[in-house]
């Protein structure tokens, strides 16, 4: 069989730990045997990171705006243990904080559903997609502790000088307070990030705030977003069938539990950050979901949900044999090639990425799973798999299907 060609290079960022095992026999067994896979490659390593004062990674997030499309593997993000472990010269940020800081995207993560791996929510048949504002609001908030009696106030003085004052309260005891932003073209963004994925993916677009209490906080999101859709996406949306949603997120959260899924569910940044651990404990497995990167711009990262799986590393490296759940590293791989394919014009490319997820998701149902997911599984008579056994078994449904 001759081998599927590309035209543009994806953008390759290797990882750390188990990921990085993961990552050569995934190319090795399941993308170089069919594609002429055209890479650049970028070492993100933490040993890598090191050796090049972490310029390697702002060099991989330049050359995904350069050629739009990214994969990454999961990374260390550096901690006191790991100085140590690695003999670092400094704790290098986390690289995903420095890749979405150059790209400044949206993060979209969304759950695999095989059979046999049902969300505890029983009417959940799609998978539901939360995207996270990952910019500001109490995550880059002010806080005072009030020692007692006294006036609190929001104070902003302009560039010109002019004054604007409100009353937070009038304190008579000791009490709390907190001061937080956000930036329209912030906002702004990240409304255009969700009205784009919605059409890529062809789903509805939810989003909620608070707006019935916070008058002009969340009214502000609130607005920008309705003043974008209706400037720029309705008529896109109504040709290509989709929704776009507004609600009060107390209301989202009672229809998401009574809804079927297979839709996009943007939040704010608290409301994202707790609300993606309900839904990806609620589908089942971390090593179940994916993420993706979407940059206003419209250039692409994808990888897996989950990190480097340590713990499995370290077995590994005794020698012990382990059964780590590789489907979201696939998964990245699979985005991204799809995402080339389709800027790219190349059906092949694209149809190899959707038989991949099929062999994958077939090989589960067929029974043959790792360890992670026989512990949560409905299905009966289930072989266990380690980590390369694994992948192996999707070689074999893989070229069945071709
Ligand atoms: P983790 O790598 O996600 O793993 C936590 C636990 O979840 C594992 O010990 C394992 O449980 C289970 N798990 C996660 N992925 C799995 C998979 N693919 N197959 C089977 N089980 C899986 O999180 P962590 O241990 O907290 O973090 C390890 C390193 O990853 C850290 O250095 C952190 O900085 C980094 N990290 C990177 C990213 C990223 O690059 N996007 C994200 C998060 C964390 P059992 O041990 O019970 O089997
Ligand atoms: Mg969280």
């Amino acid at each position: 069989m001759e081998k599927i060609k590309m035209t543009t290079p994806l953008v390759e960022m290797d990882g750390d730990e188990m990921t990085r095992i993961l990552w050569k026999i995934i190319k090795d067994d399941l993308l170089l045997p069919f594609i002429d896979l055209n890479t650049e490659y970028y070492d993100l390593g933490l040993e890598h990171r090191n050796a090049t004062d972490d310029k390697v990674t702002f060099d991989s997030a330049y050359a995904t705006k350069k050629y739009g499309v990214a994969v990454k593997c999961a990374t260390i993000t550096p901690n006191a243990a790991r100085m140590t472990e690695y003999d670092l010269k400094e704790m290098w940020k986390s690289p995903n904080g420095t890749i979405r800081a150059i790209l400044d995207g949206t993060v979209f993560r969304a759950p695999i559903v095989v059979k046999g791996i049902e969300p505890c929510v029983k009417n959940w048949e799609k998978p539901i997609t939360i995207a996270r504002h990952a910019y500001g609001d109490v995550y880059k908030a002010s806080e005072m502790k009030i020692p007692g009696a006294g006036r609190a106030e929001l104070v902003f003085t302009g560039a010109d000088g002019t004054v604007q004052r409100e009353l937070i309260h009038e304190f008579d005891s000791e009490g709390i307070i907190q001061g937080m932003h956000n930036i329209n073209g912030s906002i702004a963004s990240f409304a255009r990030s969700c009205f784009n994925y919605a059409l890529d993916t062809k789903q509805d677009l939810w989003f909620a705030t608070k707006d019935t209490i916070s008058k002009k906080y969340d009214h502000t999101f609130k607005d920008i977003f309705q003043e974008i859709f209706d400037a720029e996406y309705k008529d896109r949306f109504d040709k290509a069938g989709i929704e776009y949603f507004y609600t009060l997120i107390d209301d989202a959260v009672a229809r998401v539990m009574k809804s079927k899924g297979g839709y996009i569910w943007a939040c704010k940044n608290y409301d994202g950050d707790v609300m993606s651990d309900m839904i990806s404990s609620a589908f089942g497995s971390l090593a179940m979901m994916t993420s993706v990167l979407v940059s206003p711009e419209g250039f692409y990262e994808y990888e897996a949900a989950h990190g480097t799986v340590q713990r499995h590393y370290y077995k590994h490296l005794k020698g012990e044999e382990t059964s780590t759940n590789s489907v979201a590293t696939i998964f990245a791989w699979t985005g991204a090639l799809r995402k080339r394919g389709e800027l790219d014009n190349l059906p092949d490319l694209t149809a190899f990425a959707d038989k991949l997820e099929k062999a994958t998701i077939q090989t589960i149902e067929a029974g043959k799973m790792t360890k992670d997911l026989a512990l949560i599984t409905k299905l009966e008579n289930v072989t266990v798999l380690n980590s390369e056994n694994f992948i192996k078994e999707i070689r074999k449904t893989l070229e069945n299907m071709l």
